[in-house]
């Protein structure tokens, strides 16, 4: 490479950024309904393939956030109030991968997952909000601006930089009819209660396919499930190889819902929410989920990700809250664990809607540290500590 008054006149990678491989373009700030060829936002056996690929082949894929462009760069709560959800998650795909075959397992390499515009997003959605919905119940955002991709920062959570550890939300190939069937059946009864995402036609998108039946069966996105999906695993990250089982001919892959970070748990349902960029390379290992076994994904984490060597702080959660008594609940537990991390946070100037959002899109890491004590079990809540720009260990406040 010639240099020339100092600077490198070689092509840069940036400027001819496919390098050979194909490249599917999102079109930033456009809604998947405008741009339909893109991809979908149900889980269905039939909708048409965006591309067909060779076991082997690399792939790069644009998608938008979760929340397909409805979230905007300002400090006004309108748009997380009056979000769409019927629009989630706009997913790129399906890849139909050559050869591949119910029984098979499809193996994806995740190369690189990047920002696109550079705009991040997290929100505390009234009613939906996570794990602590019922203590916050008023709309929060934070906006997050990913800078030189290493680090994110937000206006609205002065005094944290969070260190990327991206990775797609939601990755996942298509459900077989049979399998279909069985999650719609399955989650009925919870549907019914409100307590789980039915098929909703409203907004559905299959790529092309109009079928009644198929946008009145096809299946939310929002629970991950046999077929991988909306996962949401902060450590299926760069470098990570995950292994799918197949369900139908071609394996039908699809990736979307990217985050910049996320917290194990994603407290609040949403973790540093981005459009962005997945570089992937899939595989096809013939006869692999029948001989192993697999009925749901399993993955191998990538080397890359934030090293925080012993700077946590650790909160504990227990199934006992006062007189309240639970019987060994995991959940009542990692409850319990966030409410006393969000309760010592406030006592260093954050709101506790700054609070629960740190925990939501900071690398923390949760633990199921005991469940044989009966009746109490124990969840811990790690906290990496050098995010913060001040000392949170304890000290004397007087
Ligand atoms: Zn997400």
């Amino acid at each position: 490479m010639a240099l020339a008054n100092g600077r490198n006149t070689g092509v840069s990678r940036f400027e001819d950024r496919d390098l050979g491989t194909q490249r599917i373009r999102c079109e930033v700030g456009v809604p998947l309904a405008q741009q339909q060829e893109l991809g979908h936002n149900r889980w269905h056996p039939e909708i048409p393939p965006l591309v067909t690929v060779r076991p082997g082949e690399d792939l790069i894929l644009e998608t938008p956030g979760y929340d397909d462009y409805q979230l905007l760069d300002d400090d006004s709560v309108a748009d997380v109030v009056g979000i769409d959800l019927s629009r989630t998650h706009p997913l790129a795909g399906p890849i139909h991968v050559e050869g591949a075959e119910p029984g098979d397992l499809l193996v994806v390499d995740l190369l690189e997952i990047a920002p696109l515009s550079g705009v991040g997003y997290s929100c505390i959605i009234p009613e939906i909000g996570g794990l602590l919905r019922d203590q916050f119940p008023a709309g929060f955002k934070s906006v997050w601006y990913m800078k030189g991709n290493a680090y994110a920062e937000s206006r609205h959570v002065p005094g944290v930089r969070i260190p990327a550890l991206p990775h797609p939300g939601v990755l996942g190939v298509a459900p077989s009819h049979e399998l279909l069937e069985t999650w719609n059946t399955r989650e009925a009864a919870l549907t019914a209660d409100g307590r789980a995402y039915g098929p909703d036609p409203r907004n559905a998108i299959l790529r092309g396919n109009t079928s009644t039946e198929a946008l009145a069966t096809a299946a939310r996105t929002v629970p991950p499930r046999e077929n991988g999906g909306n996962v949401d695993i902060k450590d299926l990250s760069l470098g990570s190889k995950a292994y799918f089982p197949v369900f139908v001919d071609g394996g039908l892959l699809s990736v979307g819902d990217l985050h910049f970070s996320e917290g194990d748990g994603e407290a609040t349902w949403n973790a540093i929410e981005m459009d962005g960029t997945t570089w992937l390379r899939v595989d096809v290992i013939k006869g692999g989920a029948t001989d192993h076994g697999i009925e749901t994904p399993i993955f191998k984490p990538g080397p890359f990700r934030p090293q925080f060597g012993d700077r946590y702080l650790v909160f504990t959660g227990f199934c006992f809250r006062g007189h309240e008594q639970h019987s060994n609940d995991c959940t009542i537990a990692t409850r319990e664990a966030m409410l006393r991390a969000i309760d010592y946070l406030t006592r260093f100037g954050y709101t506790g809607e700054q609070a629960y959002t740190i925990l939501s899109v900071a690398p923390i890491e949760m633990k199921v540290s005991g469940v044989v004590d009966v009746p109490n079990a124990c969840v811990t809540l790690h906290l990496p500590i050098d995010i913060f720009d001040k000392d949170l260990l304890p000290r004397s406040l007087r």
